[in-house]
């Protein structure tokens, strides 16, 4: 018996939601999700309400539908799936959804946003769980790289270097671009944002990196 769009709850001893499906055992209620049995005294809310803490409250109405993953341009082309991380949020599987690599194939376009038919956030949600991610110190090494870069040029990919200063020169240009290259106060205040919202700390950034000594 299935809950869904035809599903009733009458006779019920196994409950489909897509690929999720709670299955009545002797110790509770049993998940299965991507072909795993889960034991329901396994999962916990505190994830769930931790996204509620968020603003992310709408997110508990989510009828695994499948609109946001249906429309996701990512997920195409990646083994990205919008709603099914919402699912395994939603089941309190911290670790798996926070460790997951998928979860950073999102290019935040907003589309899954745009079309749920619950009006959650998906996008705003799916930054959510990158911050936990960052938080729990599975932030991906190219992403870390990158916010060093941030951190020592003011840009995520500088463009300060002899090859682009000589290309900008050719086309009758100012070696540097009028950005934070061309304005060291600026990268000093960055500085000073990036450190009182201690981003560096999230990042893993030591001061003594830049002068090559870790
Ligand atoms: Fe859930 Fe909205 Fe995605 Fe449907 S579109 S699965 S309701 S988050």
């Amino acid at each position: 018996m299935q809950i869904g769009p035809q599903g009733t709850l009458k006779k019920a001893n196994v409950f489909t939601f897509t690929n999720v499906k709670l299955v009545p055992h002797h110790l509770g209620v049993t998940f299965v999700i991507d072909r795993r049995l889960i034991n329901g005294s396994k999962i916990g809310s505190e994830l769930a309400e931790d996204m509620t803490k968020a603003g992310l409250d709408r997110i508990r109405s989510c009828i695994q539908c499948g609109t946001c993953t249906g429309s996701c341009p990512s997920g195409r082309r990646t083994a990205y799936r919008t709603r099914r991380l919402i699912r395994k949020a939603l089941l309190g599987l911290r670790e798996e959804v926070l460790s997951d690599p998928n979860l950073w194939l999102c290019s935040t376009c907003g589309t899954c946003t745009e079309r749920c038919p619950r009006k959650i956030d998906v996008t705003e949600a799916i930054l959510y769980l990158r911050n936990l991610s960052c938080e729990a110190g599975y932030m991906r090494p190219e992403h870390r790289d990158v916010s060093h870069k941030l951190i020592e040029t003011g840009h995520a990919v500088p463009i300060d270097d002899e090859k682009w200063s000589k290309i900008r020169e050719e086309l009758g240009l100012s070696p540097l671009p009028p950005t934070v290259h061309s304005y060291p106060k600026a990268l000093k205040e960055i500085q000073h944002i990036i450190k009182q919202t201690r981003f560096d700390k999230l990042v893993n950034y030591k001061e003594s990196k830049k002068d090559g000594k870790t």
